[in-house]
Order: structure tokens, then C-alpha cells, then sequence
């Protein structure tokens, strides 16, 4: 594996290579990425996996300063799983040139998390593409996890650049609770909570298709959600898994929810 710190060394490194495989990330790294770079591995010649933790995207200073970062262990992880490269630019290396391209969401796209986080998928994009123009990989890997911004870079980056994105499976612990590095910052009954919401959504999910007015059920229980737990929830909704609109049907539909517990922002889809 080699380690690359600067565009100028990635692009030397990248020089001649094809069918390169993209793991773009923020570090902290856990079995979700793993699952991702192991997708890679099988699927591309080269896998580059990037370590950014993009100030850009976050609308918080404090939320920034607080993301967890593991890099001595991240490193090992990837030895490991034998990566080809692992990309840590720094910030001024990502933003020294302009980027031409104006990004702004559409109205119909200011929802879910666009709503609550006023600029954080235009620092998405944006760092997106700068790194797809850098890696030019055939195939980025990301994870459903994250399914709203799994969406934007495929209409932003997917459909404007020569690279595929490939969607890959959410990865969660025994409690159901969707891998993520915010995790790391939770204590054990904080786990334990986060553990309760998903399995009442996962079975929410699955009852639902007899039931008639979901967006009434799924309100009720959201203040259930706030009375019995110490969260805070910013959405609680049913959507259109291919075009995120309101939904009060089961069919092709997601759950989607965002909340707050012990000032740790997590969210999830179901
Ligand atoms: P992050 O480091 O949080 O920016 O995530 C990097 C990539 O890993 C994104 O494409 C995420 O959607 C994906 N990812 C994060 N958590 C998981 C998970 N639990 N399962 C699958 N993919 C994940």
C-alpha cells in the first residue's frame, strides 16, 4: 500500500492505471467502509480509498472540530486489506484551484438533511467532483447509508463524469444500528437507545404495508421516540426510494430519520 498525501503524487501514481476503483471517506473507519473497499478490491484493478475530513460540508464548527479521527488505525486497516492507495490530501491541496462549476441545490432537493444542513451537500459535491477529477475512477463505492447524498453525487458526479457509482449495502452492529464514525463518540446506553429506534423502524417497515395513514402512524411515533428518549429528532419521514418525495405507501418507499442524542447528530434509512 502506498501512502499518498498530495494531488501532484496521486496523479504520478495514477499515471497509465485503469479500471480504478474510488472509496471516498472521512476516516474513522469501520466495518460500512471496510465493506465498501472490500466491493473495490474485488471489483476494480487499483482501489484508492481517500481520508478527508471535508470542512466544507460541515455547517457546524464544533461538529468538525469533534469528528472523530483515527488515522494511525485507519492505516492499519488498510494495510491490511491490502489497498492499493490511500489519498490524505490537505485542505489547501483539495481547494487550491477553482472550481468552475456553480452548485446549488434545486428547491425540490432542500429536503431531509439539505433542510436542517444549509450547505452541506453543495461541500459534498463540491469535494466530490474536485476528487473524481483528480482519481478518475471507473466505479466510486458508496453506501446507502448515507442514501440521500448516494443519490445527489450520482445525478451530480455520476451523470457528468466517466465514473459509475456503485451503491453498497448499510452495515450494522447486532443492535441494528447503522455503522458510522459519529458511533464512536456515543457511550454504551447512548448505543443502546440508537438500537431501540432502528429495530421499532425496521419492524415499522415491514407491518406497514396494511396499514392506511402511514405519515399519522409514523408522527405518532416520533413523539413516542422523543417522549421515551433523551433525542432530539429533526425528521422522521416516509419517502420514494427514486425520487425521495413524500409517500404514504410502503412500496419503493424508505424510512428516513435524522435525530440527536447527547448532541451527536445520527442518521439512518430504512
Ligand atoms: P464517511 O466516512 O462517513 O463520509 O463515509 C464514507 C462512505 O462510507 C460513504 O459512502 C458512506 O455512505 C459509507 N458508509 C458509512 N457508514 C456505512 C455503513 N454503516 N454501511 C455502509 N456504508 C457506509
Amino acid at each position: 500500500m502506498k501512502t499518498l498525501l498530495n494531488n501532484i503524487d496521486l496523479n504520478e501514481a495514477l499515471i497509465g492505471k485503469s479500471n480504478i476503483g474510488f472509496v471516498p471517506t472521512m476516516g474513522s473507519l469501520h466495518k460500512g467502509h471496510i465493506s465498501l473497499i472490500k466491493k473495490s478490491l474485488k471489483r476494480s484493478k487499483i482501489t484508492v480509498v481517500s481520508i478527508f475530513v471535508n470542512p466544507k460540508q460541515f455547517n457546524n464548527k464544533m461538529d468538525f472540530k469533534k469528528y472523530p479521527r483515527n488515522i494511525k488505525k485507519d492505516l492499519n486497516i488498510l494495510k491490511r486489506l491490502k489497498v492499493d492507495f490511500v489519498f490524505i490530501p490537505k485542505t489547501r491541496d483539495i481547494f487550491k484551484s477553482k472550481n468552475n462549476i456553480k452548485i446549488k441545490l434545486k428547491k425540490k432537493e432542500e429536503i431531509l438533511c439539505a433542510r436542517y444542513r444549509k450547505g452541506h451537500f453543495e461541500g459534498v459535491i463540491d469535494v466530490m467532483t474536485r476528487l473524481t477529477k483528480i482519481v478518475k475512477p471507473s466505479k466510486i463505492f458508496m453506501g446507502e447509508k448515507d442514501f440521500q447524498q448516494l443519490l445527489l453525487v450520482k445525478k451530480y458526479i455520476g451523470n457528468n463524469y466517466d465514473s459509475r457509482i456503485i451503491p453498497c449495502k448499510t452495515i450494522r452492529d447486532k443492535n441494528k444500528v447503522a455503522l458510522s464514525s459519529r458511533n464512536f463518540l456515543l457511550n454504551k446506553n447512548e448505543l443502546i437507545t440508537a438500537g431501540k429506534i432502528a429495530k421499532k423502524l425496521i419492524s415499522f417497515k415491514k407491518k406497514g404495508s396494511g396499514k392506511h395513514d402511514l405519515k399519522k402512524i409514523l408522527n405518532i411515533q416520533k413523539n413516542k421516540f422523543n417522549r421515551l428518549y433523551n433525542i432530539r429528532i429533526e425528521y422522521l419521514e416516509l419517502r420514494n426510494k427514486n425520487n425521495l418525495k413524500i409517500t404514504n405507501k410502503i412500496r419503493n418507499a424508505k424510512i428516513f430519520i435524522a435525530y440527536y442524542i447527547n448532541n451527536v447528530r445520527l442518521i439512518d434509512n430504512f
